[in-house]
């Protein structure tokens, strides 16, 4: 090692799906959405110019800001965005996490969150989700240095009911609870209305699943002011200009149509659940999704094998090597074409078997 290795910071980073560009692929590993964003946003698009491009955006990103506040009928002040909700919930880690006791979230989770808990110095604690993948709300009234889990769960895609929700953030009034709502459109109603009760709570979500746009990276954190400006000071202190002048424009003209988004959802959601009916049938299990992706094991077949063999054929999905989980697929919700390839193979590859 050169000398001054010893003084790099070394961390193991998050992996994220692959994002492979072969014609005809069919890609069902990183929960992207099959359709389209909002036809509004194509206009925005065509409105922008490369004149535009020559000024740094509004550091406070209102326009984006005020689209959230007008859509979802809040005050301005009770929104903090971001360069997806990875760069939101990174940037709430470093705001909120900062006690010498450990940080609370699940055993299977989203992976990044012990990566910022190692990169940021943060002390943390993983409850093991019960038999069946739910979590165990009693665990998160120990006490702790705050407290985050994504709602649906992921990589299970479990919903946890509102109650439970509120009863975990009521029971932590000296801690911060972070729910990242990356799916939550695809299942229950949102922890957003819990935040006028709770000075305490924030709520992440994403522009990336439910309103298809991954690529611009949008993301948005919902709370009382005070959390907000805790938020904003270390934004600040980070850079000033996380949203580029794209995302501002289209992230808020996605948010114009309603009626599209509904839709979209609905699609989504009557896919998943005929794809859960049609799986079972072919002898897998899974808990119940209520998000656009299906964390499914097979009675027989292992998942590994399963990956790979999808994966000749192009039909990518998601495969983690980890703890508890390593005999689990998780594959995203497409197109009902796309699900019917994926079915048609599963069907032949194991009737094959
Ligand atoms: N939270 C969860 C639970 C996720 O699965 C993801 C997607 N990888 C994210 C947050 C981050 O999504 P994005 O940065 O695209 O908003």
């Amino acid at each position: 090692m050169k000398r001054w290795e010893e003084h790099v910071r070394k961390v193991v980073p998050y992996t994220p799906g692959e994002q492979p560009n072969c014609q005809g692929m069919i890609k069902l590993n990183t929960n992207e959405n099959p359709y389209p964003p909002a036809p509004g946003v194509q206009k925005a698009l065509e409105e922008l110019t490369p004149e535009s491009f020559r000024l740094y955006p509004d550091p406070a990103a209102s326009e984006l800001v005020n689209a959230l506040a007008e859509y979802y009928g809040k005050d301005r002040d009770r929104f903090f965005v971001g360069v997806g909700s990875d760069d939101v919930i990174a940037m709430a880690f470093q705001t909120f996490f900062n006690s010498e006791t450990p940080i609370l979230f699940p055993d299977i989770s989203y992976s990044f969150y012990s990566v910022w808990a190692e990169l940021f110095g943060v002390p943390y604690r993983c409850p093991a989700l019960d038999e069946e993948f739910r979590l165990v709300k009693e665990d998160y009234f120990a006490e702790n240095g705050g407290i985050i889990f994504p709602n649906p769960n992921a990589p299970t895609g479990l919903y946890l009911g509102l109650e439970a929700v509120e009863e975990i953030v009521a029971n932590n009034p000296d801690s911060v609870v972070i729910v990242d709502e990356a799916y939550v459109d695809f299942a229950g109603p949102s922890a957003m209305e819990l935040v006028d009760r709770y000075d305490n709570l924030l709520v992440v979500q994403t522009f990336s699943k439910s309103r298809s746009m991954a690529g611009l990276r949008i993301g948005f954190a919902y709370g009382q002011p005070q959390l907000i400006r805790y938020l904003n000071d270390v934004k600040y202190s980070f850079n000033s200009y996380t949203m580029n002048l794209p995302s501002l424009k289209l992230g808020a003209a996605a948010l114009k149509d309603r009626a599209y988004f509904e839709h979209t959802v609905e699609k989504i959601k009557a896919t998943r659940e005929r794809v859960k009916k049609e799986l079972a049938a072919l002898g897998f299990h899974f808990p119940d999704s209520g998000s656009n992706f299906i964390f499914a094991s097979h009675e027989t077949c292992p998942a590994r094998e399963l990956f790979e063999a999808l994966k000749k054929e192009n039909i990518y999905v998601r495969y983690f090597a980890s703890p508890r989980i390593s005999n689990y697929l998780r594959i995203t919700v497409g197109t009902d074409d796309e699900m019917d390839a994926l079915l048609e193979f599963l069907k032949s590859y194991l009737n094959k078997k």
